[in-house]
């Protein structure tokens, strides 16, 4: 066999290719019978070595040269043999014109759906980093790919940065070995390395084909036919894609829910079903805890108070533990024209809003700043259709195996609220299949209300489950709890009213109503259950039950009146726009369903609020029929 130098141009009759190894490529990517590009490193008197890429050298034996050469020239070579300690031997490639062409490594991907598969064993993982965080020890980048995340450990000394110039949002491509810790599965970096241009471009497009299939919501038949509920499916479907995308996409979620029977009913169903949904998309155990978090409002709109916290804790996560900005998900809440403060704080951040709600909305308001919004009224719907009975479906698109533990939600949400929806008796009857009569559910729903009250700002995770029976807790303490909580709950109602009733003060109004009023500041305890809100509800079911007449109560403090109405067409909200334009230096501002709601005012200008007030009750027209009894939800 005759050996050329390389470059020569023999007796071939076309081009041939010679192959260019890429810096990374190793033995591996040597075949064996093709021209290699290599360059002259080193001359001994036995031959020359030559590098084909970083890893990647061998020698060259004088005895198969010809000429004579230097350190830094070009060479074409092929493979002669590899000895058993992985040493390589090339001779010269006999090559006439050639056109080169480039190896890149041959990483042949490990999808993180198979890392249990392949503990113990070097692996390739392409994917976006989600999450960078520094512990004492290594740093840990959560990279997501197709199938789903897993936590990469770095180690660079105790609580250094490693590979410092990768940031979340980078696609990289991680060479480690996945090993088990405590109960999850992590990768212990080999290599890191950020892909670039059209490399990082096609594993983006991979990753996102594969979320974007992914994210899609199962296909469930809601438990009960309904038609009105019919019209609000596809955009339960579409807040079901998103939240499900944002779990594939590593992002936290923060849950905020209206602090009552109902809204509890739709965040807790929705918690559980995101956190069995993160565990299945992340390796890391503890990732559902991270990456949810439910708290309830204690007002029915997204106070400041509670966006400026959400806002710290959010920027401190990212701080602290590298995560992205959550998305907020409000439930039973979030709909109104008081919302927009505390929703344009977070719009000066990455922090998706999408709400799920029953409250008279307005969407002129709110529409804009809203990834997603859900309510029954956007279809000529209302109340009726309660955010618990949205909640459980959307939980059960996220997550449907949940839906065993979530038969009986939807009518204690429809009790709490007071929901006159005609699926109410379906949803009644699907309860009781389970073994809840309307009693127990009756019992659920105050003992729900009781334990909000008492939590305030906490959110009481495994106690609400236990109340709402998820998750399949202990049924027997589950039964004593709910009772023990109901009975409480009645008894410190009766002591409130047996103080409160005997102040009372009632008039008949033009329009044939009751009214009656109370002064929940003076006449009845404070700081404790039930609250002016229920205090007020509590008398006016009374008096309901009493008269059988339409009745109007209205509960007020020194700033602040609570209404409840049956059987009146009222429209607080519009009532409440108009006082504010009526009484200049009022402070007027509130809302929350049509007959139920509250208002606040400046103290000084109490009486004239309150006379104003109820002159447009005056006006109100009666009801036909004592049909649209109001949602209980203060
Ligand atoms: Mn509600």
């Amino acid at each position: 066999m005759t050996r050329e130098p390389a470059g020569d141009t023999g007796a071939d009759d076309g081009d041939s290719v010679v192959y260019d190894l890429d810096a990374d490529c190793t033995a591996e990517d040597v075949s064996e019978n093709q021209p290699y590009l290599a360059e002259i490193n080193g001359i001994v008197d036995y031959g020359v070595f030559v590098d084909l890429s970083e890893s990647v050298s061998g020698l060259v034996h004088e005895s198969v040269l010809e000429g004579t050469f230097a350190v830094g020239d070009e060479l074409i070579v092929e493979l002669e043999s590899v000895r058993d300690n992985g040493d390589m031997a090339f001779e010269p490639a006999d090559v006439g014109d050639y056109t080169l062409e480039s190896v890149s490594h041959d990483y042949s991907l490990t999808g993180t759906n198979r890392l249990d598969a392949n503990v113990g064993e070097q692996i390739h993982v392409e994917g976006e980093v989600v999450q960078v965080k520094q512990t004492g020890g290594p740093t840990i980048f959560h990279v997501a790919d197709e199938y789903g995340v897993v936590p990469c450990a770095a180690f660079e000394e105790a609580g250094v940065r490693a590979y410092p110039q990768v940031a979340v949002g980078d696609v990289v491509r991680v060479t480690g070995t996945p090993e088990h810790r405590e109960d999850s599965v992590q990768i212990e970096v080999d290599g890191l390395s950020t892909l670039e241009a059209e490399d990082a471009d096609e594993a983006r497009e991979r990753i996102d084909d594969a979320i974007d299939e992914r994210a899609k919501p199962h296909d469930v038949e809601p438990l009960i036919d309904w038609p009105a509920f019919e019209k609000l499916r596809p955009n339960l479907e579409e807040v079901a894609t998103l939240l499900r995308r944002t779990v594939l996409e590593g992002r936290p979620i923060r849950v905020r829910h209206h602090a009552d029977g109902d809204g509890m009913c739709a965040a807790v169903p929705v918690q559980i079903a995101l956190e069995r949904f993160i565990a299945e998309v992340h390796a890391d155990e503890q990732a559902p805890r991270h990456l949810i978090k439910r708290l309830p409002a204690k007002a029915p709109f997204y106070e400041m108070e509670d966006a400026t916290r959400d806002l710290n804790f959010a920027l401190e996560d990212r701080e602290k533990h590298g995560q992205q900005l959550p998305l907020l998900l409000m439930l039973d809440n979030g709909s109104t024209a008081e919302d927009v403060p505390a929703y344009e704080t977070l719009t000066h951040y990455d922090i998706p809003i999408v709400a799920v709600d029953h409250h008279h909305p307005d969407p002129d308001a709110v529409g804009d700043l809203l990834d997603a919004h859900v309510n029954p009224y956007l279809h000529d719907e209302d109340y009726r259709i309660t955010t618990g009975m949205c909640c459980v479906e959307l939980a059960r698109m996220i997550y449907p195996d949940i839906t065993d533990e979530l038969r009986h939600v939807p009518a204690v949400a429809g009790l709490s609220d007071r929901s006159k929806a005609d699926a109410m008796e379906d949803y009644l009857e699907l309860a009781r299949e389970e073994g809840y009569d309307k009693q127990r559910l009756q019992d659920v729903s105050e003992a729900l209300d009781y334990a909000a009250f008492w939590l305030r700002y906490n959110s009481g995770d495994q106690l609400i489950q236990d109340l709402l029976q998820i998750d399949n807790g202990d049924e027997q303490r589950h039964r004593e709890l709910v009772s023990f909580f109901a009975d409480r709950a009645r008894e410190e109602v009766d002591d409130q009213l047996d103080a409160a009733m005997a102040h009372l003060e009632h008039e008949d109004l033009d329009n044939g109503a009751h009214l009656y009023r109370i002064d929940v500041e003076n006449y009845a305890h404070r700081f404790t259950y039930p609250a002016p809100g229920k205090t007020t509800g509590e008398i006016h079911d009374r008096k309901i039950e009493e008269t059988g007449d339409p009745v109007i109560t209205v509960g007020y403090g020194p700033d602040f009146a609570v209404l409840r109405s049956d059987g009146v067409r009222l429209d607080i909200p519009n009532m409440v726009s108009e006082l504010e334009a009526e009484i200049p230096g009022g402070g007027v501002s509130g809302g929350g369903h049509l007959v139920v709601g509250s208002i606040k005012f400046v103290k000084g200008k109490r009486e004239e609020v309150i006379d104003a007030l109820v002159e447009k009750m005056e006006d109100a027209e009666l009801d036909d029929a004592l049909s649209s009894a109001a949602p209980i939800d203060d």
